[in-house]
Formats: C-alpha cells, structure tokens, sequence
C-alpha cells in the first residue's frame, strides 16, 4: 500500500458515498472511466490525470480486501492515530504533504495484507500508459512499446503479405543474454535486502519501504559487470524481424504484435511492437471496405449490344458479361473476388461501366453512325423520355 493512499479521498473521485456497494462502485466506475478514457480524449491532460486517479481509486475499492486497508488506514490517519508528527523526529517524515516513501500496512494489520498493494495497480496504470517511471518494487521492468511504420502497396494490403522491418531499439545483450553480468559470472542476490529491492525500516509502530541503495531496487547486485552492456543487459540494435502482415488490411491500421517491443531489462518481458500501415493507391483498384472497385471504359456500342470483357482481380481475370442495354455508370458485381475477409472468405469485385467516346470518327464510321441516328428515331428511341427536364 502507498502512502499516498492516505491523501486521496476514493470515494469522492468516483463520486460516491464511503458507505456505497461494490455494485455501485463498480458502477460509478464503468461511467467515469468510459467518459476518460485515453483513446476518448486524446491530448487531453486533465483527463488523462483524472483517469488515473479513477482508475487508482478503483482498483483500490473494487478489492475488498484492499478496500478494508485503506477504510481503517484512513480512520486512523484522519484520527490522528500516527502521521502527526509521532515519528518526525530522525525519519524521513517532516510534516504534511511528504509522503513519498512507501509504507507497508502489513505491520500494522497484523502482517496478512503485507504487500497487498504491490504491483497491482501499477501495472494497470504502466500497462496503459506505459510511461516506465520509477517504481520501488523488485520486480523487473517490462520492455516499452515499440512503434513503427511500413508502405504497403495496395495489393500487397489485399492479399497479406510478409514485410521485413528494420528496426533500432534496445534489445538483450548477446554477450551476457540480458543479465548485465559479465560471461561466466552471474549476479548475486543483494544481501542488504535479500533479493527484494527494498529496505524496511521500521519506526515506532510503523514499517516503511524504500528502494534499496544498494542494489539501487533490482534485488541483485553485478560484481563483473558485461563490458558490452555495462551491466544494464541491454544494447542497441538493428534489427531486422519479418512481420506477417494478414490480408485486408487498410490505409491507417494499426496492427500490434505481442513481445516484438523493446527488451525488458535483465529478463523481463519484451514491450510490444505496433506497426501503423500505409497502403498506397493502384491504378486499377479501389477499395470500399472488403469490396474492390474497378471502372471499365465501354463504348457505347458494347452497353446497347452486350458483350463479355476481361478484367482483372486481384488473382488472374474474369470475364464480366455486360448485359445488352446496359446503362452507362451501372456496376456489375462479381462475387468473391474482392478482398480476402478474415476468417475466410471475400468481398466482391464491384464493376462500374463507363463509356468511353471516340474523339472523333472515319468517314465510313460517321457515315454509318448518322444512318444509325435515323433509325434509332424512327425506332421510336427518345433519350429524353420521361426526364425532368423536358
Ligand atoms: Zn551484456
Ligand atoms: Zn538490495
């Protein structure tokens, strides 16, 4: 449990009474946290802020346990029980506003609830902000996100396709495979805190935590440091990795692949790599969700007689027959040949029929064409008909 606890008043960040049911706790949360979350208000500071302190106050009243701890830590507190000048003297403590240390509740609670508070909601918090700050416990860091870009050609997007990237980032030293410790010696647990990465101190009736100096809160010290690495475990490296990026996807997607961020460091979990991917325009090809479009240029003839016209997809061609008396701008659909859809299966390729006009005509085609002009009116023929304009 943090100190810090003892400030914050819980309930009223979630804007409900101390005497409020988990129900309504987890209630109030749900709104709150909608209503701030990150992706809802990007930019936005002040939200942000709130958001953690929503979601601190959550994790701290939706546990029950952790709820108790810091109900009877709070009456105590506001009771004048300690924290009012009864250890000042000697300790870190010199009066209101400093409470920076950690504090282990578990010597006051009879020692059950030793450590409840630890990691949980710093993960929470680092897991969706991922800002790395410093943090007291012993347990190792999580390696950062990691993002990056690629330019797919829209095809390439369509049908999938496996993209080397050349990245640059930290990564385990190859010398001593992460543990900062130079080959063929390890490190050693730190005898000052054994392991733990965090001294107790204990005052009169109360324990405090702070970060171990020396081991400086990892819990193991290095005596031969790598000379690669310096004993941090990690270098910077090129790397090139192969990411299969799957079919379908479009302009401005943002894929994540799990473990390809930066290393942790001395063996804790790599971060993830976020890969935001720019599809380029084709010549031929658009695209409208999972449909691919195509214009085909028709003269006027092949629409009022029909005909069958080869065109292309995504794999090979088709023939698309162009019924007689098809309007210009009509679009013809041939199914399951658009783009691949996740889980199987495909759009269609939607054909839009555009006529194309000769610029201008041989004697013998004009010719045949103001016979043909004659006719289609003595036909009966009025493109005109039933226009709004007439
Ligand atoms: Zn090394
Ligand atoms: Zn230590």
């Amino acid at each position: 449990m943090n100190r810090e606890w003892l400030e914050k008043d819980f309930y009223k960040e979630l804007g409900i009474s101390s005497s409020a049911s988990q129900d309504e706790i987890k209630k109030a949360y749900r709104k709150l946290a909608r209503d701030l979350h990150p992706d809802k208000n990007p930019g936005d500071t002040k939200a942000e802020e709130r958001f953690k302190a929503v979601s601190e106050a959550h994790a701290v009243l939706a546990d029950p346990e952790k709820r108790k701890e810091y109900d009877e830590a709070r009456r105590l507190f506001a009771s004048g029980g300690f924290g009012r000048g009864g250890y000042a003297p000697g300790g870190g403590y010199t009066g209101g506003g400093g409470f920076t240390n950690e504090f282990n509740l578990g010597d006051i609670f009879g020692g059950a609830a030793a450590g409840a508070g630890d990691g949980g909601l710093g993960d929470i918090l680092g897991g969706l902000f991922n800002r790395g700050g410093t943090r007291t416990t012993s347990r190792p860091r999580r390696g950062s996100d990691v993002e990056t870009e690629t330019t797919l050609g829209f095809r390439e997007a369509a049908q999938g396709v496996t993209v080397p990237l050349r990245m640059t980032s930290p990564s385990p030293c190859t010398t001593c495979h992460g543990s900062g410790a130079k080959p063929g010696t390890s490190p050693r647990v730190c005898p000052h805190c054994n392991g733990t990465g965090v001294i107790s101190r204990n005052q009169g009736a109360f324990g405090f935590s702070e970060p171990c100096d020396d081991c400086r809160g990892t819990g193991s010290i290095i005596d031969d440091p790598c000379v690669d690495c310096r004993g941090t475990g990690i270098q910077n490296r090129t790397r090139t990795i192969t990411v299969r990026i799957p079919p379908g996807v479009r302009d401005g997607q943002r894929i994540r692949l799990a473990g390809q961020g930066e290393a942790g460091l001395r063996g804790a979990p790599s971060g993830d790599l976020y890969v935001t991917v720019h599809v380029s325009q084709d010549k031929v090809f658009g695209r409208n969700g999972d449909d691919l479009t195509l214009v085909l240029p028709v003269s006027y003839s092949e629409l009022v007689l029909g005909t069958t016209v080869s065109v292309p997809t995504l794999e090979g061609r088709v023939g698309v027959k162009v019924p007689p008396g098809t309007a210009d701008g009509r679009t013809l659909r041939v199914r399951g040949r658009g783009v691949p859809k996740r889980g199987g299966g495909a759009g269609d390729l939607l054909v839009t029929v555009k006529v194309a006009v000769p610029p201008k005509l041989d004697d013998e085609a004009a010719e045949a064409l103001r016979r043909y002009a004659e006719a289609e009116k003595a036909g009966g023929f009025d493109p005109r008909a039933g226009w709004a304009g007439a």
